[in-house]
């Protein structure tokens, strides 16, 4: 059976340069889609892939990631922000690997551009007041 799946790949400093996604491609039969990359101030890579192949082929590709020491997250998870708890106070701004959010130097407020987040989950620790949260 055919799978797809939305994932985000973690890619700690020291996998940086290997050519571990064309192994997914030469040794696991599956093809990838890069939907957004970027690399996180800690220097982690993070990459978010539509991956496609057999079933088969997907779990052992994932096993294979997994064993390198990629973290892999489902995309099936979506951060959202509770307007009521923001106090726009700019802690997510320098986290977000993506630039999902943006001061308004007229207004002093921050805006969430949902449509940039990958959900990696950084803004969730960082934000004082807890207004980032993870929806499953
Ligand atoms: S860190 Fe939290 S409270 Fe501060 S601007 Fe960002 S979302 Fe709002
Ligand atoms: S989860 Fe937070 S830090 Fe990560 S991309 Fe989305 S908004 Fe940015």
């Amino acid at each position: 059976m055919a799978v797809s799946k939305r994932i985000v790949l973690r890619f700690p400093p020291r996998l940086s340069g290997q050519p571990i996604v064309s192994r997914l491609v030469k040794e696991f039969n599956l093809d990838f889609n890069i939907l957004k990359a970027s690399i996180t101030p800690e220097e982690e890579g993070i990459l978010v892939l539509e991956l496609s192949g057999e079933q088969n082929d997907y779990d052992k590709g994932i096993r294979y990631l997994t064993k390198t020491g990629v973290r892999i997250q489902s995309l099936s998870q979506d951060v959202l922000r509770n307007e009521e708890r923001c106090t726009h106070c700019g802690a997510c701004i320098t986290v977000c690997p993506t630039g999902a959010f943006e001061l308004d130097p007229a207004t002093r407020k921050v805006t969430f551009h949902d449509d940039k987040c990958v959900a990696c989950g950084l803004c969730i620790k960082a934000c004082p007041p807890r207004a980032m949260e993870v929806h499953f």
